[in-house]
């Protein structure tokens, strides 16, 4: 039986993760540059960001709806929830990482490190510790359209980690510009993509990096090798699923990547895409983030949460098995 014309099977062992009559959706056009997904169970919604309208929106699962979820929105881009399902956020007007908590109002997490103020957070992604680590390019204050304009104060591009007592350490300062990041399923691997291509051309090769995370969480243990590089576009955002497959975006669509770095398959997109995330009831929704739009397609997978997380790590060091997951795990 054909397949629907948006997916291209690039290697065979991608057939196992689409599903044969699935098709993407389109479920609202309106933006001008629409980013950081957070799917929210409890709620069975959906926001994400439109950045340079300075707005972050809400799609309604249950009735299809769009509606505007928080305008003005300190220019937010990248989202994630924490291990109490609270929305974190990437601002890039407010220069912080903040949450939502349980009673509505905003709390800031970080907007300084060392006495500086952060440049402009762009993504997030909660370990199974409870600590958030986030990136920090200078997306948001190159220009005024995403954000305001202003010199960065630190003078780099970091990754940091929030831990859970609130302090803030540095955990990767080799990147031009880092912005999707997101954990192996047994978390001893942290991904990241560097889109430094935007302020350095060539000399930044538009990869996801991945660093080895030491084994108490609180760090990275060594240097990045090269995992992907991009083939159309820039990598922006990402997330992983349950089998340790990275789900993209690209220039073309959405591509999708093995835990062994080979391209395996793709999402055909009409528009750049900058970011994804997976929801639904079973996690088994991949929503796409694609500049004026936001997308959405059934897959025969499910996406990686920090409880599950969690639960692999426990598998694994009750077995005395090596902390990764075997090929027939996945
Ligand atoms: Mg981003």
């Amino acid at each position: 039986m054909a397949l629907d014309p948006a997916i291209e099977v690039i290697d065979k062992r991608f057939y196992r993760y689409v599903i044969h009559n699935a098709h993407v959706d389109h479920l609202w056009t309106g933006a001008r540059w629409t980013e950081g997904p957070v799917f929210v169970p409890a709620g069975r919604y959906l926001v994400f960001s439109d950045i340079p309208n300075d707005r972050t929106m809400r799609y309604d699962e249950r009735t299809g709806t769009v509606a505007v979820f928080e305008q003005p929105a300190f220019n937010q881009n990248g989202h994630c929830l924490d291990l109490e399902g609270r929305i974190v956020s990437c601002e890039h007007r407010g220069r912080a990482v903040s949450r939502i908590g349980h009673d509505g109002r905003r709390e800031v997490l970080a907007d300084s490190f060392d006495g500086k103020r952060l440049n402009s957070p762009n993504d997030a992604v909660v370990h199974s510790d409870g600590a958030v680590w986030f990136t920090d390019p200078t997306y948001g204050i190159d220009s005024d359209y995403e954000g305001d304009a202003a010199e960065s104060e630190i003078g780099a591009s970091n990754v940091y980690r929030i831990d859970p007592d609130g302090s803030i350490s540095a955990v990767v300062t080799d990147m031009v510009r880092p912005n999707g990041l997101a954990f192996s399923p047994d978390e001893s691997l942290l991904y990241v993509a560097d889109t430094g291509i935007s302020h350095v051309g060539s000399a930044c090769p538009p990869d996801i990096r991945v660093y080895p995370v030491a084994p108490d969480g609180g760090s990275c243990s060594g240097p990045s090798t090269t995992f992907a590089t991009c083939t159309d576009g820039v990598f922006d955002g990402f997330r992983v699923d349950v089998s340790g497959n990275l789900w993209t975006s690209a220039g073309d669509g959405v591509h999708c990547y093995d835990p062994d770095g080979t391209l395996i398959g793709k999402l055909r997109i009409p528009e750049v895409v900058a970011n994804v995330e997976f929801g639904g009831v079973k996690r088994n929704r991949l929503y796409i983030c694609g500049t004026t739009g936001l997308y959405a397609m059934y897959l025969n997978t499910r996406g990686c949460t920090p409880l599950d997380r969690s639960g692999a790590s426990r598998a694994v060091e009750g077995d005395d098995e090596p902390a990764t997951l075997s090929a027939a795990d996945r």
